[in-house]
């Protein structure tokens, strides 16, 4: 394999990411999660894909066994993922086993594709009956079949596995598959765009893996082409496929650049956007940039939910109006959280600021962990801010359920979990950015010095963080220490959500005078020492920029007091007129039925009630609660939003009457 060397003045991200296979994580909340999706997450995933028929399809496709093909058109894509996941976790945890069944899953994949280099199980098992919704011949029903959805899925594993194991068994697959599409769609060739995106990061990440810049004009092309002249395949009504009538439900409405409202399936939309982010980095297009610029702003002032889910509508998985934001029915699909994530992670290493990182660590701690239950092997599709014990939110049921027919959730909630690690970190020349507070070591190359760091901390339950800097020389650089909108009085950029000046900060009663006045605060102000001497925290962009020469041993201590804070959402969002939520540090909490005698509901809590935190070591792998009074005096406790529905179905809910 060439390893791609970047031509001279190469257009890229000015941060990038620390690589997860750099960063240890040894604390008591990531740890034991990764190691959850290692030893249970993927092999569950694994022999589910195997027991309906999902590896089989491929088997069947490549002529090695006899049968039909089960299932959606899609449903590659989550062997695909999880191959993905597995290739992460090999690359930090070596297994021969699992290196063994991935060798064996690969040559069921290669044996599926067609000599031309086409892959899709669901047309080559049967060509002559295609399944619904994939056309009578390859991509006519772009918008409906997943082809190149697939596609995308199948380069993101080939890259992790490549990189993982140095195998390039999986990656000639797709490349040869890469090779066939950038044949056939193109300025001057095919028109067409997918009908849901992701081939746009996967081609990207053929672009990095291999220098070859096709990959990234077919990537360009793909976001380019949408709006313009594509017909799409239309569907009777009655037909499952009739909400792909709209073109809007695919982002294909307008072109990319006049794009200025998040629109259409969130998933969909996450992904493309990650893609655009992707793609204004490798060109330097304005144009890319002030596109997603607008398109975020959108987001998270007015269609971003406070557990940082996306997607307001069941219906058709899609964002809705502005302000739009139910909690019952809201539906924040695991997929759209992760996505969520590489979106927002991409726009940090675009722009520097940690405001996109804010976001971030609000999805990624509320509204995607949410996606998978502690034991690992139970998931979430959607993920409401309220549950009635009645509504069946989650495909039918009303709590985690072990799969879906459609399972996309859980094979991205597989490839998510260890590739955590690589958001920990960013470079940009000599200056590192600690973004995350996760207890790891990380060694890190900044400019020709190798520097070890290490973090102690018990973040998200306190928010003391000694972060411990080991240069292997005497060396000059910075250190841009991540300063949370939460611990600065700001839960995300924008108005949407605001702390409530009115409320009760660290469980103490004050007058809104008092809570207005800056200076009352200082008890709750974030500090920070180098080497014990403070250090006036002079924020920019988000960040406290350490710039020293640093040597073996130095030490920054952050402390970020985490007073129990309400937040109140726009007089714009109708639902949650009137309500309150409870956050601590980084976490949303919620009330459910089982900590509050069967009930969420009818809660209502006092504006001047005082809550205290409480670590309970036995509950729920370990939560910080908090406890107070309900406004009638009985008692309300809280648990952190992502560990809802762990003791079975039952009333929830974020948002509490405040009376
Ligand atoms: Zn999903």
């Amino acid at each position: 394999m060439a390893v791609r060397s970047p031509a001279a003045g190469a257009k890229d991200y000015s941060r990038k990411p620390v690589p997860f296979t750099r960063v240890k994580v040894t604390d008591a909340f990531w740890a034991p999660r990764i190691e959850t999706n290692r030893a249970v997450t993927i092999p569950f995933i694994f022999k589910k894909c195997e027991e309906t028929g999902r590896v089989d399809n491929f088997a069947i496709a490549g002529g090695l066994m006899k049968g039909k093909y089960k299932g959606e058109r899609y449903n590659d894509t989550d062997v695909y993922k999880t191959i993905e996941g597995a290739s992460y976790s090999l690359a930090v945890y070596p297994d021969a086993g699992l290196d063994a069944y991935l060798d064996e899953l690969i040559v069921k994949i290669a044996a599926a594709q067609e000599p031309d280099g086409y892959l899709f199980t669901a047309r080559t098992a049967d060509p002559t009956h295609p399944q619904p919704g994939i056309g009578a011949e390859r991509w006519v029903e772009e918008n409906v079949s997943h082809e190149l959805y697939n596609a995308g899925h199948l380069y993101e594993a080939a890259v992790a596995h490549f990189q993982a194991t140095g195998k390039r068994t999986l990656l000639d697959v797709a490349l040869k598959n890469a090779d066939l599409v950038a044949s056939v769609f193109g300025p001057d060739k095919r028109h067409g765009f997918p009908g849901h995106q992701v081939i746009e990061m996967g081609l990207v990440k053929l672009f990095r893996v291999t220098g070859n810049e096709k990959y990234l004009d077919l990537a360009k092309y793909f976001l380019d082409q949408r709006g313009h002249d594509v017909k799409l395949t239309f569907y009777p009504p009655g037909s499952r496929f009739a909400i792909y009538n709209d073109a809007e439900q695919i982002q294909a409405h307008k072109p990319i650049f006049e794009q200025a409202e998040a629109v259409g399936h969130a998933v969909r939309a996450a992904y493309m956007y990650s893609g655009m982010a992707d793609i204004a980095a490798l060109t330097g297009s304005e144009d890319y940039v002030r596109a997603v610029d607008r398109l975020w702003d959108n987001v998270v002032t007015k269609k971003m939910f406070i557990t940082g889910g996306i997607g307001a509508r069941h219906e058709r998985e899609s964002f809705g109006a502005d302000y739009e934001l139910p909690n019952l029915t809201a539906y924040n699909e695991t997929c759209a959280s992760i996505g969520g994530a590489f979106w927002n992670l991409r726009m940090f290493l675009l722009h520097g600021d940690a405001k996109y990182l804010d976001v971030m660590e609000r999805t990624i701690y509320n509204g995607l962990i949410s996606g998978v239950s502690l034991d690992g092997k139970a998931f979430f599709y959607a993920n409401p801010l309220e549950a009635d014990a009645t509504f069946e939110f989650n495909q039918g049921l009303k709590t985690r359920a072990p799969w879906f027919d459609t399972a996309c959730c859980p094979g991205n909630v597989a490839r998510f979990i260890p590739s955590f690690p690589g958001y920990i970190y960013a470079t940009e020349g000599d200056a590192l950015y600690v973004n995350l507070f996760v207890g790891s070591i990380a060694t890190v190359d900044l400019g020709t010095c190798p520097v070890t760091v290490r973090q102690e901390t018990r973040y998200p339950w306190e928010g003391k963080i000694k972060i411990i800097v080991e240069p292997e020389n005497e060396s000059e650089f910075a250190v841009a220490v991540r300063i949370p909108g939460w611990a600065l009085g700001r839960p995300i950029d924008g108005t949407l959500y605001q702390y409530d000046q009115e409320a009760g900060i660290a469980g103490a009663r004050r007058t809104a005078d008092t809570a207005r006045n800056e200076d009352a605060r200082d008890v709750d102000r974030a500090t920070l020492k180098v080497n014990g001497n403070s250090v006036a925290l002079a924020v920019d962009k988000g960040f406290v920029r350490l710039e020293r020469v640093w040597k073996k041993g130095d030490a920054i201590d952050l402390d970020l007091p985490m007073p129990i804070r309400r937040v109140v959402a726009a007089a714009a969002v109708k639902e949650d007129a009137g309500r309150v939520a409870f956050e601590r540090g980084p976490l949303v909490y919620c009330a459910e039925g089982v900590d509050n005698r069967g009930r969420a509901l009818d809660l209502e809590v006092a504006g001047d009630s005082s809550f205290a935190a409480e670590f309970r070591p036995g509950l729920l792998n370990g939560v910080v609660v908090l406890k107070g009074k309900a406004a009638d005096g009985r008692a309300i406790t809280l648990v952190p939003y992502y560990a809802w529905s762990n003791r079975g179905a039952g009333e929830m809910a974020v948002w509490i009457k405040k009376r």
